[in-house]
């Protein structure tokens, strides 16, 4: 966090930092959109007048609860659970839930404050938050992770809703989970109120695409960004961090696109497959059995290698799309990428590159985009599940796939108008950051002080 922020947004970032002491992820997320602003400043006196910027920097509502729960030992164990609940400005709380040791006040509110731009930038009425628990799924039996799901829906139910706060999936958090938590939702309330979470299965309520649909996006993303300068994906070198839903789903659409993905990763390190990731045999692997990459390189013997110290940004590549967590993608990351000639970065999970990173990409003119932008298309399916629910109806795969692909290259169309009204064209975390940035502040303007 080195480039200075305009001496008018300044004092607003210092008033971020002595409120919420040492949650860096989210003084980093902040300073992030902080600095897009410096060119707006001055243009929008509303802004200023109803102080629409201090009042995005403090949640609405933060909720921090017990989730007690018995494990197969009969042991009583704690978990703390949390849902932030940012900006209802253009609609209700929307957004997932993490489940992953790390998970801390800090990181939800990072998550959470993205949250709010990206569903903007899907154009659909979607609020943002963020939610979870440092419980750790790995390891844990079938029985247990539905009795932690039925302990933590018994608190969080009473502060969600349809039209109040609607959570869904991410790290740790999938259909088995969101399944667990909807029954006891259910259960609980004697409603089956199918709109209160996104990413069920199809036989409850669930939309088609929506397990896809953060992976596809992201391509469909990188694709756009590629087909702005003449190019595409096909015959592109690819490699994906990551090798949960997100990355499993990026790596079947480059595939679709006519791209190599050759390399992803785990917590234990990563597998280069020059001929390719073979899909059905990573899906087994993850989602079937729930294992590790290791197994994936047993399977494919000498195909496959695997490295489990190291960075899978040194397997060179002319497209990374990181799809694991925030912060993977550090400035050695980034200089091992360009010492290797990458030509664009478009990320798939939430803050992954680190300000450092982000800057070098940057300054060495490699296409960039923010997840914000590029991974907005889970969220943007979660909305279409949402208008199923609300409709009672189920569309097709082709039908709603279609509808994604339309809001990630309206996503792109908007990023990369605002940059150039704003005086730097190709700068997709300034165009993203803007478009997003006025859409909720609008919106706010029009509420009055709330
Ligand atoms: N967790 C996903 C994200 O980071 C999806 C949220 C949702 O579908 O509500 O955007």
């Amino acid at each position: 966090m080195t480039a200075a922020l305009h001496p008018r947004v300044q004092p607003h970032f210092e008033k971020v930092l002595s409120r919420n002491p040492g949650e860096v992820e989210f003084h980093q997320a902040v300073y992030e959109v902080m600095l897009s602003l410096t060119p707006m400043i001055g243009t929008r006196p509303e802004y200023a007048q109803w102080s629409v910027l201090s009042r995005m920097c403090e949640p609405e509502r933060q909720i921090i609860f017990r989730v007690p729960w018995v494990d197969d030992e009969g042991r009583v164990q704690i978990n703390r659970g949390f849902r932030v609940e940012f900006n209802s400005a253009l609609g209700p709380f929307k957004g997932g839930l993490r489940f992953h040791p790390s998970v801390n006040l800090s990181i939800i509110k990072f998550l959470g404050f993205e949250q709010v731009y990206k569903n903007a930038l899907t154009g659909m009425p979607i609020g943002g938050g963020k939610g979870g628990s440092d419980f750790d799924p790995k390891g844990r039996s079938e029985t247990e992770v539905m009795r932690f799901c039925q302990s933590f829906m018994t608190e969080l139910y009473r502060h969600i809703g349809e039209y109040t706060d609607v959570p869904a999936g991410d790290i740790g958090v999938g259909g088995r989970e969101i399944g667990y938590l909807f029954g006891q939702y259910k259960r609980i309330t004697n409603r089956y109120e199918s709109g209160v979470l996104t990413g069920k299965g199809l036989a409850v309520g669930g939309s088609r695409v929506r397990t896809e649909a953060t992976g596809y996006g992201t391509v469909f993303f990188a694709q756009e960004m590629l087909a702005a300068v003449g190019e595409s994906l096909d015959g592109k070198r690819v490699v994906v961090s990551g090798s949960g839903n997100v990355a499993i789903y990026a790596i079947e659409k480059v595939r679709q696109l006519g791209g190599t993905v050759v390399a992803c990763s785990d917590s234990g390190g990563y597998v280069v497959d020059e001929a390719g990731i073979d899909l059905d045999l990573l899906k087994d692997v993850k989602e079937v059995r729930r294992g590790r990459l290791t197994d994936y390189a047993d399977a494919r013997r000498a195909g496959a290698r695997h490295v489990s110290n190291g960075s899978v940004w040194d397997v060179p590549c002319q497209v990374a799309l990181p799809c694991a967590t925030q912060n993977e993608l550090p400035e050695s990351g980034a200089r091992a990428l360009l010492s290797n000639g990458v030509e664009l970065v478009a990320e798939g999970a939430n803050m992954p590159s680190t300000p450092e990173a982000v800057a070098m990409f940057q300054g060495a003119g490699v296409r960039y985009a923010p997840g914000k932008a590029s991974n907005a298309g889970g969220v943007a399916t979660s909305a279409l599940e949402m208008q199923q629910n609300a409709s009672r109806d189920s569309w097709t795969f082709e039908d709603t796939e279609e509808r994604l692909e339309a809001i990630m290259s309206s996503i792109h169309a908007q990023c990369v108008e605002t940059a150039e009204r704003y005086g730097d064209p190709g700068n997709y975390v300034m165009g993203a950051n803007l478009a997003a940035y006025t859409r909720v502040a609008d919106a706010m303007v029009l509420l009055g002080v709330v």
